[in-house]
Formats: C-alpha cells, structure tokens, sequence
C-alpha cells in the first residue's frame, strides 16, 4: 500500500477519534502530515468509523491538493485541514469534531476562559473563538475560508498554535492540532472536558475569573518545555 505507514498512523486517530465519545454517525474527521510536510493523509468523506479500514484513508499532495492515494473522497473540511499545515509550521495533526460542549461555546461566540489548573495543563490561555466568516467567505471557498479564519486569528493575536492547540470557529465548532494525528486526538478529548468544565464554572458564579497568570505558567510549564517535569522520562 502506498503511503502505508502515514495511511496506518491517520487510520488509527481516527478509530481512536470513533471510540472517543467526542463524535457520533460519520462526523468528525482526522488528519495527518508526512515529516517531510508533503502529503497528507486524511478521512473519507461520509464513512463511518466501524467500517474505516487504512487503505480507506486519503492522500493529498500538501500543496496541490491533488489526491495521490485512495479510491475515496476525501473528507469534506480537507481544504481547512490544508490551510492550517500551510500556516501552522509545527502541526503535524488535525481534528474536528462537532463534540458538544465545545460546540456550546463555539455556537455562543464565546472563547474557553482558562479557569483551572486542567485547562493550564494543556491550553496556555484562553481557547479562542474566530470571526464569523461573512457571507462572501461561506458562499465561496467555505472551507478554505474557514482555515484562513483560524490562521487569521492566531497570527493577530500572536497566539502559538502549540502553546494552545485549539480553537472554536465562531457558530460553526472545534478543531485541535498537535505534533501528530494522535496527540491531536488526545487534545480534542481535553478541549471537550476543559469546555464541560468551564461551562460548570459559569453556572457555579456567572463572574467566574480565569487563573491568574502565575497558576497558568505553573501548570502549563510542569509539562511542556525545557522545564517540564510531569510524568516518566
Ligand atoms: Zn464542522
């Protein structure tokens, strides 16, 4: 099978992404990049998760777009997931999912304050809500739009896209990234619970405050960086 290690490691975010509990029916999709950042690797188009099988999975030509393995269409989002690896340089996995608390926020226009130390350890900051695509951007080239809105974004706010791997597209949902199709998985799943959380928080005390900035460093550092020191060597 061609591409067969890249195909393998996409099928299996995806199975994992399927047993997540973060997606039902055929919804949702996950993507991944060769090191090389040249192909990627992605779910068809409208299949469900018990019936994907590796040699499903779809491979584009990064920069074209072009398919160069698989029989399938490939998902339906594959220009945003193009976008992003063309801007986001050290991503190399996508999810999205319409899970629904995430969702909640997202159709709020509301970003995920970081309220707690579960948030810090994965998001350093808030989760950000985009724009709102206007009708030009939704009428034409909607999913690429979609990308740029995302990309938009973190490079206004000089968000590193590491430093808080998700995002919530304004009306619309989440979608998390990470070093590979995998961790990206596993962010998505944090995204979901943080966004549960927070949204318990607000109805705790309307005027819930985010950590202070010192908490947020703590426990975002405890794990990432030079520093971190959270788990086995
Ligand atoms: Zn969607």
């Amino acid at each position: 099978m061609k591409f067969a290690e890249l195909r393998e490691q996409v099928y299996e975010a995806n199975s994992k992404l399927g047993k997540s509990g973060l997606v039902v029916l055929t919804w949702g999709n996950v993507s991944g990049i060769d090191p090389t950042r040249s192909y990627m690797a992605i779910k068809p188009s409208g299949v469900s998760y018990d019936d994907l099988k590796p040699e499903d999975i779809v491979v584009l030509e990064l920069e074209t777009g072009k398919v160069v393995a698989g029989d399938m269409r490939p998902s339906s989002d594959t220009p945003t997931h193009l976008v992003l690896y063309s801007q986001f340089a050290e991503v190399f996995g996508i999810v999205h999912t319409h899970s629904p608390y995430a969702v909640g926020w997202a159709q709020a226009n509301e970003s995920i304050p970081a309220f707690g130390t579960t948030h810090a350890d994965t998001f350093y900051g808030p989760v950000p809500v985009t724009r709102l695509l206007t009708q030009e951007e939704v009428r034409n080239d909607y999913e690429l739009n979609t990308g740029k809105v995302i990309a938009e974004h973190f490079s206004a706010s000089r968000i590193d896209p590491l430093a808080v791997p998700a995002v919530l597209v304004a009306q619309h949902g989440p979608f998390a990234w990470g070093p590979g199709p995998e961790k990206a998985v596993t962010n998505a799943v944090v995204l979901e619970e943080v966004a549960k959380m927070a949204l318990f928080t607000r109805q705790v005390r309307t005027a819930a405050e985010a950590v202070p900035e010192f908490l947020l460093e703590k426990h975002y550092r405890r794990k990432h960086g030079p520093d971190a020191y959270y788990g086995q060597k």
